[in-house]
């Protein structure tokens, strides 16, 4: 449910990217990791997925507490290798052959699906005159998946921690982002499913911010939203 009241219609409207744009697919799940393991000789256990997930939580705080809000080009294989070791692990070389071969997955656009809610909701933003761009930690090509998704029409900013260097929540990209849409940020929103990255980060830059709860996972004082079907509302479009 959209907490009230919705937001003024901003100019400019970021998203971010994994699992608020892009759904990472099976290949990353418990089966996914099985099947990938299985291939190097490990013999995962898919049933301690829960512990999995707690394991790759942990690496990234414990690497943000050390590295601070910098682009993490080592974080997809440390979380690889926490899962795999979190499932049950095996012989070094496996494991580490294991972690490579999730982390080559990471980065084939074919791995990921647009959510349903995601079209729409740029078209109906295009339609408002409000500009859509995209902004996430990732060492992935944003061109590439803007290209691949067919979201050339909508998508007018793009920003990825690996170009600048540094990652959601510093104020920089954020800063990059707001300067690229040629908007000053208090006309602008950033929209995601991470608390910290993107609407803690959005909020301290002096934007306003749009926490995306698929799960329905929190009960935060935060505008917060189930699906991007509420966003148009939400910015009182
Ligand atoms: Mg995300």
């Amino acid at each position: 449910m959209v907490a009230t009241p919705a937001l003024p219609k901003p100019e400019l409207a970021l998203f971010d990217v994994d699992y608020t744009v892009l759904e990472p697919g099976p290949v990353f799940g418990p089966e996914g990791y099985r099947a990938i393991a299985a291939r190097h000789g490990l013999t995962l256990d898919p049933s301690r997925w829960a512990e999995a997930e707690r394991a790759a939580y942990a690496v990234v705080k414990a690497r943000r507490a050390e590295l601070g809000a910098v682009h993490d080009e080592g974080a997809y294989l440390a979380i690889a290798l926490a899962v795999i070791g979190a499932l049950g692990g095996g012989a070094p070389d496996a494991v580490a052959a294991s972690a490579d071969a999730v982390v080559a997955e990471w980065v084939r656009a074919e791995n990921f699906t647009l959510y349903d809610d995601v079209l729409p909701c740029f078209v109906r933003l295009r339609a408002a005159g409000v500009k859509v761009g995209l902004v996430s930690n990732t060492s992935r090509d944003l061109g590439e998946i803007v290209a691949s998704f067919g979201l050339g029409d909508h998508v007018k900013v793009a920003v990825a921690s690996a170009e600048i260097g540094l990652a959601k929540p510093s104020p920089e990209i954020f800063g990059v982002a707001l300067e690229r849409g040629g908007v000053a940020a208090g006309a602008a929103v950033m929209i995601g499913d991470s608390v910290e990255d993107d609407v803690k980060g959005a909020l301290a830059c002096g934007m306003n911010a749009i926490l995306l709860d698929r799960a329905g996972r929190y009960d935060l004082p935060l505008l917060t939203v189930r699906s991007l079907a509420e966003v148009p509302a939400a910015l009182s479009l």
